[in-house]
């Protein structure tokens, strides 16, 4: 049994409220925390530290749970930088441009596409990210969905089967054809390589109908329930996604009172069948949008995440924090409640229990800031923060 010891933390993020006070965050001063075989299994006074194989020194830093990533599209070739000057320019975000990535996408070979989620899940992990959902949806033919989530599952245990993001050119015209495409054989191929499987629900994607009928199929063989809802325009997505026990409902961007409503009853006690509200504020920030309103939902007592929703047409960031700076600027979440939805809302959006809070038991992901509180994620946007990364208690390589 190997053992190491991060010694000397000045403030500990736990996430696990009544372990010293602080809050949702659980915070607690002047702890060390020990890694037995990958997980957590001690964390104390530094006075009181068992000895250990190996020693990091924290230097009174502040130490948090690895974030959780819970929406990122990263199977993808070619970028979009041009349609984003474009909009920047003054040209409205339709997600239209999403089949000019999956022309690419269809175009590149396998070790492409790999090197890709390969370079961007390493600039999430120097970020603080130790785990990241991927989708698939930028191939939408059988084989290159199929092999999208095979690439995916080379990278994280959340695979996501996103064969509904938009209707392909070559069934423009015949939206139920690809609706049934996918409900049979692409299902069917994709689903050895998925844990979830997720629609976009929204006029120019799918309609309700079409979702409902598309998730079902997917949770009759196992699947568990994401979907993209009310991000361009209101709609009935979130309703669905209570209706169907989602997992987690992403973007949330517009919201009625009875959206709210459906997903505050969903927030059990256990979290084992909450309806997360997973917002993507990366998304209004490269698309020029309104913010979805975080407050509203946190006070009706909705479960929040913030993830990155990494892709190359309306989000191209892989930095959590970034999406945390964003959170409590321009969303008026408080930096703890920013940093609780980026790491164990996170967690609740993949309903795991294993990542996202640091206590005897959990995986010991974590990451070493530079600097002593987790305030400085939020006041100090735009800077390196990020000392160490470790991921089962192994420390990441830095660049
Ligand atoms: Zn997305």
């Amino acid at each position: 049994m190997s053992s190491l010891l991060v010694d000397n933390i000045g403030e500990l993020v736990t996430n696990t409220p009544g372990a010293g006070g602080g809050g949702p965050l659980g915070l607690r001063r002047h702890v060390a925390l020990l890694v037995e075989d990958g997980l957590v299994a001690w964390i104390g006074p530094t006075r009181d530290a068992p000895a250990a194989d190996r020693r990091i020194d924290a230097g009174g830093a502040a130490v948090l749970p690895g974030f959780v990533d819970s929406h990122a599209h990263l199977v993808f070739a070619g970028d979009r930088a041009v349609e984003f000057a474009a909009r920047m320019a003054g040209e409205p975000y339709t997600g239209g441009g999403i089949r000019t990535t999956v022309g690419a996408t269809r175009a590149a070979s396998d070790d492409e596409l790999r090197a890709t989620v390969r370079r961007l899940r390493g600039e999430a992990m120097r970020q603080g990210t130790t785990t990241v959902e991927i989708k698939s949806g930028y191939g939408l033919t059988v084989a290159d969905e199929a092999r999208s989530l095979r690439i995916a599952a080379e990278f994280t245990e959340d695979t996501t089967f996103l064969g509904a993001h938009v209707v392909p050119a070559e069934y423009a015209d015949r939206p139920d054809d690809y609706v049934g495409m996918v409900c049979g054989p692409m299902l069917a191929a994709a689903a050895p390589y998925a844990r979830w499987i997720d629609v976009f629900c929204e006029r120019g994607a799918f309609d309700v109908d079409h979702a409902r009928a598309i998730l079902a199929c997917g949770q009759a063989v196992g699947l568990g329930v994401r979907l993209h809802a009310n991000q361009l325009g209101p709609g009935p997505g979130v309703q669905l996604g209570v209706e169907l026990g989602a997992a987690s409902v992403d973007h949330c961007t517009h919201l009625t009172d009875a959206d709210v409503d459906a997903l505050a009853s969903t927030a059990a006690e256990d979290g084992g069948t909450t309806t997360v509200a997973t917002l993507l504020p990366g998304a209004e920030f490269s698309t020029r949008s309104p913010y979805p309103d975080a407050r509203r939902l946190l006070d009706a007592g909705v479960t929040v995440a913030l993830a990155t929703d990494c892709n190359p047409g309306s989000s191209y960031t892989s930095s959590m924090p970034f999406c945390i700076a964003l959170a409590v600027r321009e969303m008026r979440m408080t930096p703890a409640e920013a940093v609780w939805a980026a790491t164990a809302g996170g967690a609740a959006a993949l309903r795991r229990a294993d990542v996202g809070r640091l206590a005897r038991g959990a995986r010991a992901d974590l990451m070493i800031l530079d600097a002593p509180s987790h305030l400085h994620l939020a006041y100090r946007p735009g800077v390196p923060l990020i000392r160490q990364v470790l991921r089962n208690g192994v420390p990441q390589c830095r660049p």
